[in-house]
């Protein structure tokens, strides 16, 4: 793994949380994506080097409605950065690690992701990501 490429925060009004997030960090989002596969509308902050996501429900089965519902709102994931998803997921899945996806999916800010179950990892979420070359 790289470096941690972002960290995920789920939130139950995502304009809300827009201007929230612009006051603390004194600058815009500069990107807005709704992730249909998730059931999640997003956004993203930059932070000096660091990204941050924020994720809103779009339906109440999204991962993001039941995360809310069981623990608030709050920290909910941990992407790291990897060059090569595929290999990464074998090796992860080789050292006994449960994958939630055992095949990268399309993520949003143009990236293939993939999630650990986080029983495996201490309770942290932690995401997987490569961006998709253009
Ligand atoms: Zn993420």
């Amino acid at each position: 793994m790289r470096k941690i490429e972002h960290i995920g925060i789920a939130v139950k009004d995502i304009d809300q949380s827009n201007e929230l997030f612009s006051s603390l960090f004194g600058k815009e989002h500069y990107k807005i994506e709704d992730v249909e596969s998730e059931g999640v509308k997003t956004s993203f902050f930059k932070c000096g080097p660091n990204k941050i996501e924020l994720l809103q429900a779009t339906d109440k089965e999204s991962p993001i409605a039941k995360f809310i519902e069981k623990k608030g709102e709050g920290i909910h994931h941990i992407a790291f950065a990897v060059n090569d998803i595929e290999t990464e997921i074998e090796r992860l899945t080789k050292e006994g690690f449960e994958m939630i996806h055992k095949e990268p999916k399309k993520g949003a800010d143009n990236k293939m992701i993939a999630f650990l179950h986080p029983k495996s990892t201490n309770g942290v979420l932690v995401e997987l990501c490569q961006e998709i070359e253009k």
